[in-house]
């Protein structure tokens, strides 16, 4: 009796679960943990003003200034002898911990000060990087820093003279590193530099076309997306190195030229950029969570240059790849389960770069391609593979670029494997 009656109890929560389960699949895709609510509802948001000034405390004798690409610095004060504060907001208040920062300080005469980072809408997060010419960069000392985690705080302890020293987030990466960089690479005779729309700012939305390959024969495509988040550095650091490798001049990237074309978008999002936002574009959009409706001109000018591969016979896509920084190294594969082309090409080449690098720490998430990001958007126009390639904030630069540049090495082979099949 006993027995029965469980049994008969069971069997309507197990259906109960099954349903439950089935709904929570094919859910609508509202943001991710990290996400503040409503982040895929991508029209034009109000965002907070942030004023470009020098600001000097202590009469004069210290100074701070936000009036260059890059920037964020809201606000400063002197607290007493020896403790000044920064504030730092971001670009609007509904906003994930991505708390950019970015400043000149110095003072009239040689000062040793104490600074506190004080945020509103997030806390203490990237260990502050400095420079005496915004080009040569240096992590703090670890003696120099420290930060309060329950104040969301940190404070940092600076050597300060008449000539400025750059404070920030991150190494700075901004319009003028990418004009330069991508100047040179268009030296290449095999290196097309475009523009494919304009950001609200007005703004060039950079393409770089990349090919060796016969325009009358049939070829791959891989694309390559960046920056869509500005604090992202590691990743934007990552886009260059990668491409740098396409562009090389070795055998198996010219065989790759051959036999493919690259259409790289790295500085997706520039207005973001340069106005030192957190994460949004210059009207408070995550652009990568815009990738269905297309309701910013940046997403739109990079998917109304794409959709023409749809109809070409010639060019068929193999490949994408989204470049963004987290803290860690982790690549979000599209799942398992879902049939790309080519099929389980992610798995492959992250078994064997992680086959290479035993001890560079990389962790691998599978995905189901129900988010509007940029991913999933070229697995569903295209049918082909696409990675989310996340780079650690802090990972030392330079093993992370042999890592990077060995990705690159793999995925021209794996690719080649593939159309030679
Ligand atoms: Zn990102």
């Amino acid at each position: 009796m006993t027995n029965s009656i469980s049994r008969s109890y069971l069997i309507p929560v197990f259906l109960l679960m099954l349903l439950l389960w089935g709904c929570s699949t094919s859910e609508e895709f509202s943001g991710y943990s990290y996400d503040p609510e409503g982040v895929t509802e991508t029209s034009d948001k109000e965002t907070n003003p942030h004023y470009t000034r020098a600001i000097g405390v202590n009469d004069g004798k210290i100074w701070v200034s936000n009036d260059f690409s890059g920037a964020r610095m809201n606000d400063f004060y002197q607290v007493n002898d020896s403790l000044y504060r920064v504030t730092i907001k971001p670009e609007r208040d509904a906003i994930n911990n991505s708390p950019w920062y970015a400043f000149q300080i110095w003072s009239v005469a040689p000062d040793t000060i104490n600074l506190q980072l004080d945020y509103e809408h997030g806390d203490h997060r990237y260990i502050p990087k400095l420079s005496k010419n915004s080009r040569h960069w240096q992590r703090i000392d670890s003696t120099n820093y420290s930060a309060d985690t329950t104040r969301g705080t940190a404070t940092l302890t600076l050597n300060l003279e008449r000539k400025p020293l750059w404070v920030s987030a991150q190494e700075l990466f901004t319009w003028d590193n990418y004009n330069t960089w991508t100047d040179s690479l268009a030296s290449k005779s095999f290196v097309l530099r475009d523009t494919v729309g304009f950001s609200h700012n007005n703004r060039p939305i950079l393409k770089l076309h990349i090919s060796e390959a016969n325009p009358d024969q049939p070829r791959g495509v891989m694309i390559i997306t960046g920056r869509l988040h500005p604090p992202e550095v590691t990743g934007a650091i990552g886009a260059k190195v990668f491409i740098n490798q396409l562009t090389s001049d070795t055998e198996l990237a010219r065989d790759f030229r051959n036999h493919f074309e690259v259409l790289a978008y790295p500085f997706a999002n520039p207005d973001g950029v340069q106005q030192g936002h957190w994460r949004y574009n210059a009207r408070g959009v995550d652009l990568n969570r815009d990738w269905e409706h297309f309701n910013q001109p940046e997403p739109r000018a990079i998917r109304n240059d794409l959709l023409p591969l749809k109809d070409d016979s010639l060019r068929k896509v193999f490949y994408g790849i989204d470049f963004h920084s987290t803290d860690e190294n982790i690549f979000y594969p599209i799942n398992r389960e879902e049939e790309t082309f080519p099929d389980d090409f992610t798995y492959q080449w992250i078994d064997s770069l992680t086959q290479e690098f035993p001890d560079y720490p990389i962790e691998v998430e599978p995905f189901p391609p129900n988010s509007p990001i940029t991913k999933n958007w070229i697995f569903h126009t295209f049918g082909a593979d696409a990675v989310t390639y996340e780079i650690s904030d802090t990972a030392p630069r330079d093993s992370m670029k042999t890592v990077t540049r060995e990705s690159a090495r793999i995925i021209m082979q794996q690719l080649l494997d593939e159309i030679n099949n």
